[in-house]
């Protein structure tokens, strides 16, 4: 379902005058408006914003999903939490990454954000750093590590963790948390075990008696989140569903998602090229017969992954046509032979849909042999972000319609 109407941008605008990306504000709203749906009203919906919000532009994105339901943001980074907080954001926003100098503490400090800490060490500087600034104590979130082997307390640990953290002054621990390595497979054994090491710990912590009532509890990520409602505790922490994508085939029947990025560009020239004639660098691709080429103003120096050279298609006027020869740095080259009154100017979808037709990232990352997480972050500054569509909520307001 997609309500909304109103979606031409304005491609007249020079932000749109060679390439750019499109940004659907009502897929977006959807997409959050659908997983919150699926929440209990006591778990909490963490918006996942890092990197730039995976490519789609971090501050619309989070002022969106805090607009739909969502209550909480999650960065991998302090600039990327600065950003949200210059822009006047004021949610809990979850660092995800670890911090581990006093500096850095300082920073946390001054904007408000909350961390992740994985060692008492860090749990130290924290501590240490907070006292010499005069500052109030401040919420902090204890990762434990059940299985995923990255960042985290070794679940054999947590208990002598969590206890000494708890007798430090100047933190408060808001949550603690721990991240899945299969949720997206089809077998479940592994994110089975990592939950039940998790709740074993939760359970021996408990009973020290440590842990404020408010403290929350979470481990799902967008798979977790779709696969499995038991996982979803106190909060979940959704990156991927909310931009659309499913985090693997066996999910894609559990929840309406509609895909939030469009990749579009311009024909910059078209041209008649003679049978036996070589196109781009290396001759990849030589014509067999007379055809019709675009030149098309995107390349891979935008995010257009030059492996995906001959092996890729493209969307006009809501046909599919297939791209020729090396993706070269600003440009790529497109066989319209199909469509021969084809002018400069017109817009070719690189990622997004087209009439009945659908480019999408797994299309890509299945290609590249990646997933489509990767693909969502490739997309270079160089491209413009612009929103189109209307929101939920600016519908809500126009049309008064009850979202409910
Ligand atoms: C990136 C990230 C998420 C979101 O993952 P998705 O698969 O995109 O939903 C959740 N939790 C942590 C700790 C992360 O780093």
């Amino acid at each position: 379902m997609m309500l909304s109407w109103d979606l031409t941008p304005s491609v007249s605008s020079m932000r749109c005058d060679r390439a750019w990306v499109e940004i659907d504000l009502a897929a977006l709203a959807h997409n959050v408006w659908q997983l919150r749906q699926r929440l209990a009203s006591s778990t909490e919906l963490m918006t996942v914003v890092k990197a730039d919000a995976y490519g789609h532009g971090a501050v619309t994105v989070a002022q969106t999903a805090l607009q739909h339901g969502a209550s909480w943001l999650g960065v991998a980074t302090i600039p990327e939490g600065i950003e949200l907080r210059e822009a006047g954001i004021n949610a809990p926003i979850l660092l995800l990454g670890a911090t581990n100098t006093s500096e850095q503490v300082r920073t946390i400090v001054q904007w408000n954000l909350q961390p992740t800490i994985c060692t008492f060490k860090q749990a130290l500087v924290f501590s240490k750093t907070i006292a010499i600034l005069k500052a109030e104590p401040i919420p902090v979130h204890l990762k434990l590590d059940t299985g995923m082997s990255r960042l985290g307390v070794p679940w054999q640990q947590a208990v002598e963790f969590v206890d000494r953290v708890a007798q430090l002054p100047y933190l408060q621990i808001a949550s603690i948390y721990s991240h899945f390595a299969t949720a997206d497979s089809l077998d479940p054994t592994i994110m089975h075990l990592q939950n039940s090491r998790y709740q074993a710990m939760i359970d021996q912590i408990t009973s020290l008696g440590v842990l404020s009532p408010r403290l929350r509890l979470h481990m799902a990520n967008s798979a977790a989140t779709l696969t499995d409602s038991t996982l979803h505790y106190d909060l979940v922490r959704v990156g991927l569903a909310t931009y659309g994508l499913y985090p693997a085939p066996h999910l894609r029947g559990t929840i309406d998602l509609e895909p939030v990025m469009q990749v579009k560009a311009r024909v910059t020239q078209v041209k008649t090229i003679q049978p036996g004639t070589g196109v781009s660098y290396g001759y990849q691709y030589v014509a067999d017969r007379q055809i019709l080429m675009a030149v098309v103003g995107i390349g891979y120096a935008d995010g257009i992954h030059r492996n995906l050279s001959n092996r890729m298609t493209a969307l006009i006027r809501g046909q599919r046509v297939p791209q020729i020869g090396a993706i070269t740095m600003d440009q790529l080259m497109l066989d319209v032979s199909t469509i021969p009154d084809l002018q400069e100017g017109e817009v070719v979808t690189l990622l997004g849909q087209d009439g009945k037709e659908m480019i999408s990232a797994d299309d890509w990352a299945e290609t590249l042999g990646t997933i489509s997480w990767e693909i969502l972050c490739s997309f270079k500054h160089r491209l413009p972000r612009v929103a189109v569509g209307q929101s939920f909520l600016a519908l809500q307001n126009k049309c008064g319609i009850k979202v409910e």
